[in-house]
Formats: structure tokens, sequence, C-alpha cells
């Protein structure tokens, strides 16, 4: 079937899991309370895919509050309780970020509760989304390692250990999410690849990198608009990636500024192509879906495109992401008709 569809990762959390609309978002219970909610979180993420038509659903990222950090709460050697300011995407932005303080190991499973959950309740496609060793690393301070990239393959070690074992639990696509690769292209060549490879290691399931320009919150649309007409960040990496055994590379398509043409350098690659915009509240309509799907197809061969929403959709509203995952499945649908 062409143009399968799929999600970023994230979804709008209930209001009665954490609160609304905002990244960071508190948890509205604690204990076991907690834990069954984040439960009938994921059953609901996952129905609510189904029913839009998306074939390669996710979690939805109901369970961890941050997609980075959702990942450092089980490993030991860093500490939670003394943060300390750092910039963050080339000081960017400033943020109170954890620190790295011993060696670094996962003290269990990260995300077994949610992935055997969803691989129990969907008979579809189910991918699963990691961050990404370089991503991780501009996120936290070390005072153990010293060394950036010794610190990016420690967590890259870790973030392997996890990926086999949700692989083991049945998932059919782990995707680890790079957007600091569009902000360090020089590193990305000369050890983010080799750290992404390291996480991706020994997997027999489907592999994917996410690269994006971020959520719709507002230091990362400040930043877009210092990045000029064309946004060609990807021009720098793109070529590299395509030598990686990385299989699919998942980018923002709709309404982004980034030339189409440079999906031509992924060379046999299969293209999760954002359609949706998630920067933007306006509700796409199954024609402007199939209209991107149609333009992609032009640097990429058709049955290498999955199409998919230019980011995650964890702070939006949920009434205009649910209206925005009806409108992917819908356009996805009249693409298959249109062009197939
Ligand atoms: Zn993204």
């Amino acid at each position: 079937m062409l143009f399968p569809t799929t999600i970023a990762g994230s979804l709008p959390k209930p209001e009665w899991l954490a609160e609304p609309n905002t990244l960071w978002a508190p948890w509205k219970s604690k204990g076991a309370e907690l834990a069954r909610a984040k439960r009938d979180a994921t059953l609901l993420a996952l129905k609510m895919q189904e029913d839009a038509g998306i074939d390669i659903v996710t979690e939805g990222e109901q369970a961890r509050q941050h997609f980075v950090h959702g990942f450092l709460e089980k490993i030991e050697g860093i500490d939670f309780a003394h943060k300390v300011e750092m910039g963050i995407r080339k000081d960017r932005y400033k943020a109170m970020v954890p620190q790295v303080v011993s060696p670094l190991r996962l003290k269990g499973r990260v995300h077994a509760d949610e992935a055997h959950v969803a691989r129990t309740h969907t008979a579809r496609k189910l991918k699963f989304t990691l961050p990404g060793p370089m991503t991780i690393i501009d996120t936290i301070a070390d005072k153990y390692y010293g060394d950036r990239v010794k610190m990016a393959f420690a967590f890259a070690e870790l973030l392997n250990e996890e990926a086999k074992a949700l692989q083991a639990d049945g998932v059919d696509v782990v995707q680890f999410d790079e957007p600091a690769f569009n902000v360090y292209m020089d590193e990305v060549n000369d050890w983010g690849i080799r750290a992404l490879e390291r996480a991706a290691e020994g997997l027999t399931c489907a592999t994917a990198v996410h690269i994006c320009y971020g959520y719709g919150i507002k230091a990362k649309t400040d930043w877009k608009q210092t990045l000029g007409s064309e946004w060609r960040q990807y021009e720098d990496i793109f070529p590299a990636i395509a030598k990686s055994p990385i299989q699919q590379v998942a980018i923002e398509c709709r309404n982004s500024r980034v030339p189409l043409d440079l999906l031509g350098l992924l060379t046999g690659k299969v293209v999760q192509a954002g359609v949706i915009d998630v920067a933007s509240d306006t509700v796409e309509t199954a024609e402007d879906v199939a209209k991107v799907i149609d333009e992609v197809s032009k640097f990429v061969p058709k049955s290498n495109i999955v199409a998919t929403t230019n980011c995650g959709m964890a702070p939006m509203h949920r009434d205009i992401a649910e209206a925005k995952l009806m409108a992917l499945g819908a356009g996805a649908k009249l693409a298959r008709e249109r062009f197939g």
C-alpha cells in the first residue's frame, strides 16, 4: 500500500492525566493512580489513531513528561536535585537542566509498561520514539565525562539497550528524535551519526531518525524567523544519513521552508514526510495533505513515502490534534486514489 501514515510520536495528554496545552506538564495524580491514568491515556491515544486511519501507531508518549527527560528519569548517574542553567541548541534558549555526576547506567526498563499496553491493544504496526544521543547531551549538564562525545556514546549504549528491549516487546519501528541535528551540522558529520548508529546497533526492526525544527512553541518559532527564506540545514547532513544504515528519515514538509528537492539527497531511504503542520491550529484538508504528498513524490519514490506529522503534537489542543489526525488519514487515502 502506498503512503502509509504515522505520527511523529506524541499526542496531547487528557486533562485528567496532566495539565493541558503545555510542555513539561505536571501530572495530575501519583503512584498507582498515575500509572492507571497513563495506561488509560495510552489506550485512548491508540484508539484515536486507529479511528483516523493511522497505519503505524505510537503510544502517543502519554507516559512521559518530556521526550528527553522521560528517558533520563530511569538512568543512574544523573543528579536531578541540583539543576543548573544551560544554553540549549547553541544558546538559543536557557533551561534548568540536571547534571551527569557519575557513570551512566540504566536502572531497569524505561518504557516497558507503555510498550506492553500498546502492543497488547493494537494489531497495527507500532512505532516507538526515543531521544537521540546528540539531543540528550544538548539537554543535560556534564560534571563527570568531561567530553561531549564520550558522554553521547555513553547515552547511545543505554539507548541501544532500551531499543533492543522495545524490539523484543514487539515494536516494529524504533525512531530516534534528533532535533539537534539541524543545529550542530559539523558535529553530526564528525560523530553525531556514529552515535546514532551505536544507539541503533543490532536492531532488526525498522529504524528511523526524526529531525525537525521543533514544536510550535515560541522559542522555536522565533528561531525559525532567523533562518531565512530557505532552510538548507538538511543539505549538510543528508549525505551522511544516506550512507548510514538508519532506514527512515522523518522530517517536516508542510508549511516548512525546507526546499523539498533536498529530499533527493536521501537515496534509498524511506521518507516519513511531515504533511501536517503542528505549529498552526488551522486544520489541514485532505486536499492539503495530498498536495504535499504529491510534491514530495517528485523527489522520493512513491513506494518510499510515509505520511506523518511535522513534529510531536504534545502541546496542542486535543480537539485540534484529533482533527489533524483525521485529515492525515483522509489525505493519505485521497493521495492513494489519485496517485496510486
Ligand atoms: Zn520534531
